[in-house]
């Protein structure tokens, strides 16, 4: 901000200087020629008399103009008074406002409060009376009373109803002398977005620093105490490996989520069969499957099923689900991949997600497709432990991982339900959860549908 430099001609100090010197010069020259006998006693009084008055007016004289009336405002400041009519105006535009506004008179009292205002503060239908009375905010209440003494401008932050709000007062002084307005923004969606990627960003490198440290700390002991004993070494390279996989997959998930956060706002736009897709990408897991002694099922229609999807994105959804009930499944136990189409969402959310009366649920994402589009869905089953009905809204939640809880002997990124979420926003779709503890769980997800297909 540009600020104006105060002016140096008509420097006070200077000014006097120049006065005394003035009188001074002039006074002694009057003396020299009455002592030299040129001028008498009364020509040297007058001399020196006109000469000071000289200076002095010289003095006052040269103060600059502009200084002059502000000194004259500081002493006297012109009183701004509205009519009424201007007073009904302002009323009306405080009134009109989308944000929350009040206007503090120049008496102190609060006499124009807007409803988003009321609301915003719980006040009762507004009678005049002190701020002080009804707004319980201390440092807004000193900014206003600030604002009235100085009439500059302020902004102050502060939280309301407890801390779920987060709001900035823009105060300025009002169209009266002494009165002060206020208009209110609303931070809440901001600082929690800031809150939300500091929190991810030190999850993010909390998670990466923890396989390093792990390799770091092998290398080092490879080249001290292990030095010499190279049948330790096979040990330390497995585990080294097994960190470097994990933080591969941790990179990976990053960089998925990214991407997909990044274009979840743009609708697909390609049309795909969705029942050939689910099958390629399920036989592509038997392999996992097998290795963990898991049977996987698959099952769905016989007839095609279109929709407008991203195949790379859905492909993702059925792995990530699928690969998470591979490995909370029991040992030697199953998994179940089932597709399905129905005639509207509503009924699609039912038959993926809604399938047994003792299990929790809990709904993940809420579709943004309306309830009557026609709808495909995916159901995936395990027979594992299950999940306890207290961790069931926070699925999908990023890094959010049950399994910490339980020692996290189970590897994994948190990440997979998240990316799962924000592909299911983007096609418009809803995830949900039932779990039955010690019984299994089931994740589904549900999507519209192209209306071409048979028997639908
Ligand atoms: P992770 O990489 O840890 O599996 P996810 O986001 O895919 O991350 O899953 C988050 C958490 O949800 C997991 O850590 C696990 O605790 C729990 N979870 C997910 N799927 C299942 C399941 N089929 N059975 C039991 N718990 C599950």
């Amino acid at each position: 901000m540009s600020q104006s430099k105060p002016e140096t001609d008509g420097d006070p100090p200077k000014r006097l200087r120049d006065f005394l010197v003035l009188t001074s010069g002039g006074v002694a020259v009057l003396a020299l020629l009455f002592l030299t006998g040129a001028i008498g006693l009364v020509e040297w009084i007058t001399g020196a008399v006109v000469m000071t008055a000289g200076a002095l007016a010289f003095y006052v004289g040269s103060a600059p103009a502009s200084q002059k009336i502000r000194t004259a405002e500081v002493l006297d400041p012109p009183e701004r008074k509205i009519s009424a009519s201007e007073d009904t105006a302002i009323e009306s535009f405080i009134a009109a406002l989308p944000l929350p506004a009040l206007l503090v008179s120049p008496e102190g009292q609060l006499s124009s409060v807007n409803g988003h205002a009321r609301s915003l503060f719980r006040l009762e239908a507004t009678t005049a009376s002190p701020p002080a009375a009804l707004l319980r905010q201390p440092d807004l209440l000193a900014a206003l009373d600030r604002v009235a003494a100085d009439g500059a401008n302020e902004r102050v932050e502060f939280s309301q109803h407890g801390d779920a709000e987060v709001w900035m007062a823009h105060v300025r002084p009002g169209p009266e002398t002494r009165s002060v307005l206020a208009v209110f923004e609303d931070l809440t969606a901001v600082r929690r977005a800031e809150k939300a990627r500091a929190d991810f960003l030190a999850n993010a490198s909390h998670e990466l620093r923890t396989p390093l440290t792990a390799i770091g700390g092998f290398i080092e002991t490879m080249r001290g105490p292990a030095k010499d004993d190279k049948e330790a070494w096979d040990g330390f390279l497995e585990i080294m490996a097994q960190q470097t996989e994990r933080m591969k997959r941790l990179v990976a998930d990053l960089l998925s989520l990214s991407r997909i956060e990044f274009s979840e706002h743009r609708a697909p736009s390609t049309q795909i069969e969705f029942v050939d897709l689910a099958r390629t990408t399920s036989f592509g897991l038997k392999p996992i499957a097998e290795e963990a002694g898991i049977k996987l099922h698959f099952d769905a229609p016989d007839h095609v099923i279109h929709a407008i999807a991203d195949d790379d994105e859905i492909a993702q959804v059925i792995q990530n689900l699928a690969s998470n009930a591979i490995k909370y499944a029991r040992r030697g136990g199953e998994v179940q991949i089932l597709v399905g189409s129905a005639t509207t969402m509503a009924d699609a959310a039912i038959a993926c997600s809604r399938q047994s009366e003792e299990a929790k649920r809990s709904v993940l994402l809420q579709p943004y497709a309306a309830s009557g589009a026609p709808a495909l869905w995916v159901r995936v089953t395990d027979d594992g432990a299950g999940i306890s009905e207290e961790h069931l809204p926070r699925l999908g939640e990023r890094f959010y991982r049950v399994d910490e809880s339980r020692g996290g002997k189970i590897e994994g990124t948190g990440l997979g339900l998240a990316i799962v979420k924000h592909i299911m926003a983007r096609h418009r779709g809803g995830l949900a959860v039932e779990s039955l503890e010690g019984h299994g769980t089931a994740f589904g997800v549900w999507m519209p549908r192209l209306k071409t297909d048979a028997n639908t």
